[in-house]
């Protein structure tokens, strides 16, 4: 867990990423050290149980969604690991009927209304003229207890602001659902060394609207997936050091900007390129909880074995 929260940390966020994760290791490394000699109060890392997603995007159709069911209900994905799986919309309801307990269903999207100038609007319904959308209020509905909101390629393809998946994130915590976030720079971004100022003004939509928002809250069930667009389906994954030092980077700021609380019990997913091969190297990592999973889990076996990389977060950190 690392502890040093201090402005320098924050400022080096926007270093280079070599220098960034070398900054973090030597604070980790500190912090490790103190605590072991029980002298640092540990303020960060975080202290949820390791989450696995699989977005199975516009993948499958009914005989190859049925068979991967059937094969992820047959396989094993380890103890100690929370496990969602996100069919498209028309198979949501097959995978919540058909999926076994303890792994659960989330959807790729919902709705939330914004467009409407009265700002008071407070999203009571998401009913309505919206050809072709589903709302968080039918998710709640039908029992869809996870959504994925914010993926860079709705972001990227359809045009998805900061501010849109700010509304959307509070709105569906309003309805009870739990939500990974999607954050994440793309390359350019990130070769103009600008990957948390994106990242930050990305989470500091989500906080924004969650405050704004009625009856919301960020809790435990926000999850955050730093996916750099650069590695998503690119078969280029990032290195653990560069995943280590933006996770921590996220930490600090949900300490800075949420509260401490929030920091610790918020899961930070890495997600791009992720597969069997490479799982275990990055769940090494003090602040990788888990992982959002693309191609690799639309293979069961694969993506138990992903799951399985709990075991060694576990050990890694302390926490076996
Ligand atoms: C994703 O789309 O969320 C993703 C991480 O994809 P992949 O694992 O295929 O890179």
């Amino acid at each position: 867990m690392i502890g040093l929260a201090s402005p320098s940390l924050t400022r080096g966020i926007c270093a280079p990423a070599r220098s960034l994760a070398a900054l973090t290791r030597r604070r980790l490394g500190s912090a490790r050290n103190a605590r072991d000699r029980g002298a640092l109060q540990i303020v960060s890392e975080g202290t949820g149980r390791f989450i696995v997603g699989g977005n199975w995007k516009c993948n499958g159709d009914r005989a190859s969604v049925t068979a991967l069911i059937e094969a992820l209900n047959g396989g094993d994905v380890g103890d100690n690991v929370d496990v969602v799986v996100a069919p498209p919309f028309l198979y949501v309801d097959q995978a919540l009927s058909e999926l076994k307990s303890p792994m659960q269903v989330a959807a790729q999207n919902a709705w939330v209304e914004y467009t409407l100038e009265d700002e008071t609007h407070h999203y009571d319904s998401d009913s309505g003229a919206f050809t072709g959308e589903v709302s968080a209020e039918m998710l709640e509905d039908m029992g869809v207890p996870w959504v994925i909101l914010g993926h860079s390629e709705r972001r990227t393809l359809l045009g998805e602001d900061d501010t849109m998946v700010g509304k959307k994130v509070a709105h569906a915590r309003f309805h009870g659902l739990s939500v990974i976030v999607c954050v994440g720079e793309s390359l350019e971004q990130r070769e103009a060394g600008a990957t948390m100022d994106v990242i930050f003004k990305q989470l500091r939509a989500v906080a924004d609207e969650i405050d704004d928002r009625e009856h919301s809250s960020w809790g435990s069930q926000v999850v955050i997936a730093y996916e750099p667009i650069w590695a998503i389906g690119t078969g280029k994954v990032a290195t653990p050091e560069q995943v280590q030092a933006v996770h921590a980077g996220i930490r600090q700021w949900l300490k800075d900007n949420v509260s401490e609380e929030v920091s610790k019990a918020t899961r930070i997913q890495y997600g791009g390129s992720v597969n069997e091969g490479n799982c275990e190297t990055l769940a090494r990592e003090s602040d990788i909880d888990g992982f959002l999973v693309g191609g690799a889990s639309l293979d069961a076996t694969k993506f138990a074995q992903i799951c399985k990389s709990s075991a060694v977060h576990y050990k890694a950190v302390g926490r076996a």
